[in-house]
């Protein structure tokens, strides 16, 4: 993961500091990218910040990891907040954009559009992550928890666990309440046109601080994609072939083939709900050891 000196809160985090590298060069980017690409599924950059600021990842150094990370057949993922991050990151070569953009004009439709132009044009990944502005944007509102628990995403007794949470209620780094419901607003109701225009949209939970877990985050993120009023096709292929396709993993199973794979009871492209409600979950297949009928791990 490659940020700007002392660039995102990741550095600050113990479990995600040692595979952080702060860049302020090129060169030294394009060695560092270079080196560990054998070792990993993607490379992940976070191009935020103010454009010419230290915590900012220099667009140069940003072009020259994707050359690396190319040469060695390894995606690259750009973490971007507005759309200026976004258009850079496709002229840098990006192979997938992390989280929904921050609208300057939240009232217009134009700049998704333009967005989804580009997007479909060059054939870029979309990983809005809905949920984490949901998370940021109704942090501490438990009103919004006891809409989770409505919707089957968490149980009573798991209230009091979240909000004994030291961020609950906390506000983000970098991310304001007010800018998370602004950027939320706007994604859910331009991410149909983005469908529609033809970006290829994938699902990602990012963090999960305000939800039970991590999985759970992940199967909010696809019931706020048929939310936003993806089709239940595009909702599915979100959180497969394009999730995979994303990080360069073969994206369809032929014979012969490893897979994971989770089992229903009930079709998912006629319902949502059965893909997210976990009761529905018989079965799964994880490293070629499938497993049945017990209680799924949550
Ligand atoms: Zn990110």
């Amino acid at each position: 993961m490659f940020t700007g000196v002392k660039g995102w809160p990741i550095l600050a985090d113990p479990k995600r500091a040692p595979i952080a590298r702060q860049i302020d060069d090129a060169d030294v980017a394009y060695r560092q990218a270079l080196e560990p690409a054998d070792q990993v599924d993607f490379i992940k950059c976070i191009y935020d910040g103010e454009p010419g600021a230290p915590d900012k990842l220099p667009f140069d150094a940003l072009k020259a990891i994707v050359a690396a990370a190319h040469e060695k057949d390894k995606k690259v993922l750009v973490h971007v907040h507005e759309r200026g991050d976004l258009e850079e990151a496709v002229a840098a070569g990006a192979d997938g954009i992390e989280h929904a953009f921050q609208p300057q004009d939240p009232g217009s439709t134009a700049e998704a559009r333009d967005v989804a132009a580009l997007l479909a044009e060059t054939n870029t990944c979309y990983c809005p992550t809905l949920v984490t502005w949901e998370q940021l944007a109704h942090n501490g509102d438990i009103g919004c928890l006891h809409q989770l628990v409505d919707d089957g995403f968490a149980t009573h007794d798991d209230i009091p666990e979240i909000t004994a949470r030291p961020i609950c209620g906390s506000e983000f780094p970098r991310h304001s309440a007010q800018d998370s419901h602004i950027r939320f607003d706007y994604a859910m109701r331009t991410l149909g046109l983005m469908h529609d225009a033809g970006v290829r949209i994938s699902a990602g939970s990012d963090v999960a601080l305000l939800m039970p877990s991590p999985p759970v985050a992940l199967l909010r993120e696809l019931h706020l994609l048929a939310k936003a009023g993806l089709p239940l096709p595009a909702v599915l292929a979100a959180g497969t072939r394009h999730s995979a396709e994303k990080i360069g993993r073969q994206a369809t199973i032929t014979v012969g083939s490893v897979a994971d794979a989770l089992l229903l009871d009930a079709d998912p492209y006629a319902d949502i709900t059965h893909l997210i409600d976990r009761s529905r979950h018989i079965g799964t297949v994880r490293a070629v050891r499938p497993s049945w009928g017990e209680h799924l791990a949550r």
